[in-house]
């Protein structure tokens, strides 16, 4: 397979830019913006990628806008980065290239909802939040929560899943088809509403992980489900993390269908305790959800219990009433800002790493051992079921001995997941600063696939260029 394809697209001159410029605001007015705070806020800012600011930001209303403008794009070869809510985490959303950011922001409609067949239809911009309050009522919910209230095609986009997933699956399960644009201009709907399909090739699954370099999604048809009739939530102290851990792949092993099982080592507790103002024990911990009925859910608390029981010697305590249990999840969902407040103003580098689950113990106990031998600040939490957790180094990203320290870390810890059979990142995705490691984790020839797919569908590389595979 020919290997190296180079890029066939210089970056954008200022003439180009200020034409564009001059183009779109005639056309969208104020949706145009050239403003430098509006185009800084939509360039990289959450962790210390370096911002990358796009020249121009166009906030969208419909999927034909979108079209007409990757049509102008496509024509100047001006490069156009996705936006939903800017909350990816390894550089995605930055314009190395400069060029046009299309917030899809103000695509908030909930289209359809088909209670019969637990669906939904909806644009890009509607976040997994709103989402979950319009279907409230109708005793239905979308399952797939990463921490921040990012948007459902900023989800697509990076596969995004959360505590939920061990259950319900991540995003590339939930999606029954797309809208998407092409980088030609062109507008495609990728399947149909049915629940599967045998009819060619799975173009819904091509974009679901693209993170905005094959096409911009613009409506999402979503699998649902229903509230489950009872739902009890609980935490369990154990003394290590490994003992954590084994105790997570007995309990997966055993089939015990487990809604969410989360892992917070020692700091993140003590992190969220500070931010959260909880009093949890400050060792080790596993937060617990389980779905079902009434009966269901007492028989898979007490089948927990028991494998627990072979961990720690330390009791389950129950969040009975509701309110509890949504201030421990929300305390969950925190735990990023959380931890940011160990060490104020450091920056946070949030990654994340898969393993399959007999190596999950193995590659959390490592990874501990080294955060305590190099000295860092750096909170471990993770959707162990998965096998997926998150290490937070916290870092002084004017100190380069501290930055390369990092760095180097980060190294490790992708290239122990990875001989573990891992994967460098299960939920937040490649961006900028992971293109490196797909090589290890895929091999070249693999690489080489999806720079062809890449080159295929984007043969001038404006669709959110330098991310992922390098052309
Ligand atoms: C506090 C915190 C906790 C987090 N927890 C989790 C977690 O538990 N699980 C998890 O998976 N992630 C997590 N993340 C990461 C982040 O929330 C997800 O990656 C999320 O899916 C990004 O959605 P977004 O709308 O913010 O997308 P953005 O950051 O705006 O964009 C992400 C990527 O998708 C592209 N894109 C955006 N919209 C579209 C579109 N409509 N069409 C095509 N491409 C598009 C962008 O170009 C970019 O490459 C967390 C982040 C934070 C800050």
């Amino acid at each position: 397979m020919n290997a190296i394809l180079s890029p066939s697209r210089p970056k954008p001159s200022e003439a180009t830019i200020s034409d564009l410029t001059t183009e779109l605001s005639r056309r969208f007015g104020d949706r145009v913006s050239t403003s430098a705070a509006i185009r800084e806020q939509h360039g990289h800012t959450l962790t210390w990628v370096k911002n990358q600011p796009p020249d121009i930001v166009f906030y969208a209303r419909t999927t034909e806008e979108v079209s007409e403008i990757v049509k102008l794009c496509a024509e100047k070869r001006v490069p156009i980065v996705p936006f939903g809510t800017g909350t990816s985490l390894e550089g995605h959303i930055n314009a190395p290239d400069g060029g046009v950011c299309i917030d899809l922001s103000l695509m908030k409609r909930i289209i359809a909802v088909h209670e019969e067949d637990l669906d939904c239809v909806v644009e890009a911009g509607v976040t997994r939040k709103e989402l979950n309050e319009h279907l409230r009522d109708k005793g239905l919910f979308f399952p797939i929560d990463p921490g921040a209230d990012a948007s459902i095609g900023g989800m697509v986009a990076t596969r995004a899943s959360g505590t939920n997933a061990v259950r319900y699956g991540t995003m590339k399960d939930v999606v029954l088809s797309l809208t998407v644009v092409l980088p030609t201009g062109e507008i495609v709907k990728t399947s149909s509403r049915a629940r599967k399909s045998s009819a060619g090739y799975d173009l819904t699954r091509l974009m679901i992980g693209s993170e905005g370099t094959l096409g911009i999604v613009t409506e999402i048809t979503l699998k649902l489900n229903g509230i489950p009739e009872a739902i009890s939530a609980g935490i369990c102290p154990f003394p290590t993390v490994k003992a954590a851990c084994d105790a997570v792949i007995l309990t997966i092993q055993s089939g015990i269908p487990m809604a969410r099982i989360e892992l917070l080592d020692e700091v993140q507790v003590k992190a969220v305790n500070l931010h959260s103002k909880l009093d949890l024990p400050e060792s080790p911990l596993l937060l617990l959800e389980f779905h079902g009925s009434e009966a269901g859910v007492q028989e898979q608390a007490e089948r927990f219990g028991e494998i627990a029981a072979e961990f720690t010697d330390k009791p389950f305590v129950w969040a009975t009433k509701p309110e509890e249990r949504s201030r421990l999840w929300q305390a969950r969902h925190d735990a990023y800002w959380a931890a940011r407040g160990l060490r104020p103003g450091a920056q946070s580098v949030a990654t994340d790493v898969c393993v399959p689950i007999s190596r999950l113990a193995e590659c959390v106990a490592e990874t501990k051992r080294d955060i305590l031998e190099s000295g860092m600040i750096a909170p471990i939490v993770g959707h162990v079921g998965d096998g997926n957790f998150h290490v937070q180094p916290l870092v002084n990203a004017d100190d380069p001995a501290e930055v390369a320290a990092c760095e180097a870390f980060v190294d490790r810890l992708v290239k122990r997941a990875v001989a573990m059979e891992g994967t460098c990142t299960g939920e937040h995705g490649v961006g900028q600063k992971k293109m490196k490691y797909l090589e290890i984790e895929h091999g070249a020839d693999a690489l080489n696939l999806m720079r062809v797919l890449k080159r295929a569908m984007d043969p001038h590389n404006i669709m959110n260029p330098g991310k992922i595979v390098a052309l």
